[in-house]
Formats: structure tokens, sequence, C-alpha cells
């Protein structure tokens, strides 16, 4: 299968790197920038199966059969490198060093030697200095793709050397035909994840692996605790886990959206309509819509700042206020 073909939602990517292979004007590097989940690593997946694919007639698509394609699709080319990092673990000086050998070698039997480099923010400021180097002289045969959620932590000088290839969030319709064509799932459970991803398909298929039920609950709970006070702000919320800091700022998210949505008369697009509607009734009462916006904005800044390792007690501890008040 054509991987590249199998992509939705990302159309100019797709089409801009297509376009590279075919006319064979291929950069050194490549950055690729977008939210999680939207398709950047199998879009780099497909982009080099394009460039060394096999069976294909010069100016045609990846063939998706031949011994290479196959290899690509199984993480499993000798003369491609994947450099990926559990969780938020930074990547050191090491790793770069070994991206510089690799690349500083023949290709065994491509065209090219190619590095992939899953989120290319965890550099440290030593292997970013490295890696700098590295697309300042780039070997000849090299390829470097550089994967991102987060180009503002990286170099202007590392950016700057680098194609860049934007990732949109995927729109709803097309995160419901990726989750029913993947998991054969019916389409009220897909639209469920769908409206919950945040136009990641990754992170909807990646939720699908969950007890719904749960996240349901976890959703309810949080909604509970923010809205049977009367008066949000002065919620309280000590958390002192990042990971169940940030799902919960998302679950937050959906109840403030779906408050907007409640409020501009939008009711089909409110996720979790049987929660508290009462409650949520009167929130829609007390505020209007301009500060609903607000609200929105202020949670996804302290979202980011929990994910820039803000500590989490401190966050949750001010959010309520900060958020509501
Ligand atoms: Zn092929």
């Amino acid at each position: 299968m054509n991987i590249l073909g199998t992509i939705k939602g990302q159309e100019k990517a797709v089409n801009y790197l297509r376009n590279s292979a075919r006319k064979k004007r291929v950069a050194n590097a490549y950055l690729f920038v977008g939210p999680d989940g939207t398709g950047k690593s199998t879009v780099a997946r497909g982009f080099l199966a394009e460039l060394f694919c096999q069976g294909s007639e010069s100016g045609k698509t990846a063939c998706g059969a031949c011994p290479n394609c196959r290899r690509i699709s199984e993480n499993a080319h000798p003369d491609i490198k994947w450099i990926t990092q559990e969780g938020t673990a930074r990547i050191g000086i090491d790793e770069i060093k070994e991206i510089r050998e690799f690349l500083s070698l023949k290709p065994y039997e491509s065209r090219y030697s190619a590095v992939v480099i899953d989120n290319a923010h965890q550099m440290t400021q030593e292997s970013s200095n490295a890696l700098l180097k590295v697309l300042e002289e780039p070997p000849g045969d090299s390829l470097i793709i550089l994967l991102t959620n987060r180009k503002e932590w990286l170099l202007p000088t590392i950016i700057s050397r680098a194609a860049e290839v934007r990732f949109s969030p995927v729109g709803k319709d097309d995160i419901i035909d990726i989750v029913m064509g993947k998991l054969g799932i019916e389409k009220a459970e897909a639209e469920f994840l769908s409206s919950y991803s945040g136009g990641s398909p990754g992170t909807a298929i990646l939720m699908a692996g969950e007890d719904l039920e749960l996240k349901r609950k976890a959703l309810r709970s949080v909604t509970a605790e923010i809205l049977k006070k009367g008066d949000p702000s002065l919620a309280v919320w000590p958390e002192e886990d990042r990971t169940n800091l940030i799902q919960q700022m998302d679950h937050l998210l959906i109840l403030i959206r779906d408050i907007a949505y409640k409020k501009l008369s939008l009711d089909e697009y409110i996720i979790e309509k049987g929660v508290l509607s009462e409650d949520m009734a009167e929130c829609t009462e007390k505020y209007s819509i301009d500060r609903i916006y607000g609200m929105i904005t202020k949670l996804i800044a302290l979202k980011r700042a929990v994910e820039g390792n803000v500590n989490p007690k401190l966050v949750s501890s001010v959010l309520p206020g900060e958020v509501f008040g």
C-alpha cells in the first residue's frame, strides 16, 4: 500500500513532499511541524518510501510492495535511522554523535541515508548545537527529517536550515473516517472519539484503546468539582501528577467548550450531552461568550505551562481562580 495515499487531512503536506520526490528536488533537511497525532511520522515514512521505492516507474508514486517499501513500513530499513525518545526524555549528545556517524557512511543500498528525529524539540542545548553542525555541512547523500509540535523550542538556526512542512489539525469527518477504518468501530463511538481528540487522529486512536467509560467518568468528576461550588473559581483541585493534570485540563477544556456551544445553541457539537445539564445551564447564564473564550485561552496557557515542566501542584492550586476568577 502506498503510505502517503493512506493519509487523510494533510493534503498540502503530502502533495508538497510527493512533488519534491517526483521532481527529485529534495532538501537536506525537513522540519515537520504540527500537533501530536496528526500524521507526521506516517508522512515521514511515506515520503521516504517515495524516495527509496525500487518498484515504481520514475514519476510514479511508491509501489508499497517492493522490499524497500515493505521495510520502511516496518521501520526496518538499514539506511534509515529513527531517533525516538520516550515521554519527555531529552535527546542527548550521544544520539547526535550516532546520527553524525550514521550519515557519514555511504548508504548501504539506497540513494540516501536518512535520519528521522521525533520530538526534535527535546534536544538539549548541546545536542542542538551538534545537530546544527551536521546541518551546516550535510554529507552528500543525507536526509534529515525533524518532527516537532514545539517549533518555538528549536534553535532558529536549525529552523532556518530545514524546509518546513506544516501539519494542521484534522477535520472531524476525516477523523471519524480514519478511526472507523482503522478500528472497525461504530459511528457513534467514532464521533465521540473525534470530538474528544482535538483534531488529532492519533489521539483518537490512542483513546480508543482506553476505557471510554472511565474517561467519561473522569470528565464527570472534574466537571462536578468545578460546578458544585456555585462559584467555580473557589473549587479545590490538588493534583500532583503531571499526566493526570493534563488529562483533567483536557476534560475541563471540553466542558468549557460545551458551555460555549450551549450558549450559541450549537447543541449538536456538545460532547457530553448528559453531563450535569442543570449546572451547565447555570454556567451558560453566568458567563458571556467573550468570557468563555478568555477562559479557554487561559486554560490552554496553563496546560502549556504544565507540559513545559511547571510544577503540576502549583498549577492545579491556582487553576480554578485563574480560569474562572
Ligand atoms: Zn516500492
